[in-house]
């Protein structure tokens, strides 16, 4: 089957197993969450777009990323391919975000944000490419 979209989607979950690092596929397809701090980009100040791990669709321009000392990449909006949906695991009431265009999670947004937006997305390092430009 020909794809004409930026990358593929793998449409089960052993072509994502085989497409992601297991760390990747923990995050993205099982909701995980990475070790604070360890994220390659969350030091990452170069300009471009931060795009889907799963898919490469652009998820956060680098002109909303913050430094938000929690150890997680964080930006204070996204684009039109970022989800939010209500995520009551661990006994708490919180926002998820997630890729629309392969549903992977990213992690979460939170109303907290110190920008003018207000908003702080939280997201996996793990879950994220970075496309400079
Ligand atoms: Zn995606």
């Amino acid at each position: 089957m020909e794809h004409k979209s930026v990358e593929a989607v793998p449409c089960s979950e052993v072509e994502w197993k085989a497409k992601l690092t297991p760390d990747q596929y923990r995050i993205l397809r099982e909701k995980g969450t990475e070790v604070a701090g360890t994220g390659k980009l969350l030091h990452n100040k170069e300009t471009g777009m931060y795009v889907c791990a799963g898919c490469g669709a652009g998820l956060f321009s680098s002109d909303a990323k913050f430094d938000s000392g929690t150890g997680w990449p964080s930006f204070d909006k996204a684009t039109e391919n970022v989800g939010r949906r209500p995520d009551t695991r661990q006994g708490m009431v919180r926002t998820e975000v997630y890729c629309k265009k392969c549903g992977g999670h990213l992690g979460h947004v939170f109303d907290d944000g110190p920008t003018k937006t207000g908003k702080r997305y939280c997201v996996n390092s793990l879950a994220l490419g970075f496309r400079k430009g």
